[in-house]
């Protein structure tokens, strides 16, 4: 008998989590909606999916997560048996900058996809991307799903937001929503403005005689870094749960920013302190000065484990910035 596919619809499809993401669904079989804001670039807006070959296998619908009633027809049209809400303002840098938006995106955007799920949908099983950032100023040297949440950021703010009004809906209306309160991660896919991301694209530029500095701010800062790819598996394991539940999802190990860096600069046989400088500019108003997460609920409830070592993802990264630089004519 033919069993008939399942649905999944993500928001931040064209981001990190999401192309990774519907590349996992794809290898599973599912049919693959993503929700995608216009722009007048919008050749650039696949530019993820596009370096992992699936920009074609995913259907792809214009929508906004201010925008409820077009999240309400996106719904509807859709008949999503999965959604996984990756969407937001992610930087949390740029959140001091434009707090109310990042209040209105990544805080009531959830409220409005929940909204559209409950109205519409609402045995649909929900994801809420959530985020390590909500502990912020920890509570407790290894930070589990019992430590209390002191944010230090307007995104981690709007984080907290969209954490627990997904936790008031599955409470108020019995709907299957988890929150994964996932720890760093990064990859090839990564947005720029991220610090590994940045060092190894930093790095690369260096190596090919592009650059001859990289600044950077508080080196000092610790983080518990991991892969997305190991990540959005997390993700998916929470949805095939018969019931909802919040899940850390962390490597169990923290290095400083100056230790990712050293990685980097070796893996390209340069020599950090020729090249690292430190802007004062660069820092932030209120700092998370340490993160480390505690990942054994999720190793316990569903077997998850964090597969990819941090060397092996950082020189991952260096080696793909190289080659994106290289492709475009670079020479070392
Ligand atoms: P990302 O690369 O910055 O992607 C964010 C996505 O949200 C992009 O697809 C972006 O679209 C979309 N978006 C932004 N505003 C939107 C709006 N108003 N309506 C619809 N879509 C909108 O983030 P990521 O690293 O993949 O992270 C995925 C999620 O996990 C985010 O919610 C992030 O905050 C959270 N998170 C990430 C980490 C991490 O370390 N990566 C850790 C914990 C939690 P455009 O392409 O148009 O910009
Ligand atoms: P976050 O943990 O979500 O804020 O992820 P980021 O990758 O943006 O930052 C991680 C840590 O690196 C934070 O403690 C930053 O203060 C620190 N950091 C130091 N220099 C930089 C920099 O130049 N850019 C970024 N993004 N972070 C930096």
């Amino acid at each position: 008998m033919m069993t008939m596919p399942k649905i999944a619809l993500i928001t931040g499809v064209t981001g990190q989590d999401g192309a990774y993401l519907a590349e996992l669904l794809l290898s599973k079989g599912y049919e693959v909606h993503g929700l995608v804001r216009r722009s007048s670039t919008s050749d650039v807006n696949t530019t993820r999916l596009k370096w992992l070959g699936i920009e074609n296998d995913v259907h792809l619908v214009d929508g906004n997560l201010l925008d409820l009633s077009g999240l309400i027809r996106t719904i509807r049209d859709v008949k999503p048996d999965e959604v996984y809400n990756l969407a937001a303002q992610s930087f949390v840098k740029s959140s001091w900058q434009q707090p109310i938006l990042t209040g209105e995106v990544t805080g009531l955007g959830v409220v409005h996809i929940l909204e559209a799920l409950r109205l519409e949908r609402p045995q649909t099983r929900f994801y809420q991307a959530s985020s390590s950032e909500m502990y912020g100023l920890i509570q407790e040297p290894q930070q589990s799903e019992m430590t209390p949440f002191y944010p230090r950021s307007p995104y981690a703010v709007a984080k907290l937001y969209g954490h627990w009004i997904a936790v008031n809906y599955r409470e108020s209306y019995g709907m299957h929503a988890s929150s994964g309160i996932l720890f760093n991660h990064e990859s090839p896919l990564r947005g720029i403005e991220f610090v590994t991301r940045k060092v190894t694209d930093g790095v690369a530029r260096i190596k090919l005689s592009l650059a001859k500095e990289l600044r950077l701010g508080n080196i000092d800062a610790k983080r518990d870094w991991g892969h997305s790819k190991d990540y959005v598996r997390a993700m998916w394991l929470m949805l095939q749960q018969d019931t909802p539940d919040d899940y850390v999802v962390a490597t169990g190990r923290t290095t400083t920013v100056r230790e990712m860096c050293a990685i980097a600069f070796a893996h390209a046989g340069l020599k950090i302190d020729d090249h690292l400088v430190i802007d004062p500019e660069l820092f932030r108003p209120a700092e998370v000065d340490v993160l480390l997460g505690d990942p054994a609920k999720a190793r316990e409830k569903l077997g998850w484990q964090a597969e990819i070592p941090l060397e092996d993802m950082i020189r991952e990264m260096v080696d793909a910035d190289l080659e994106r630089y290289r492709a475009q004519g670079a020479r070392a």
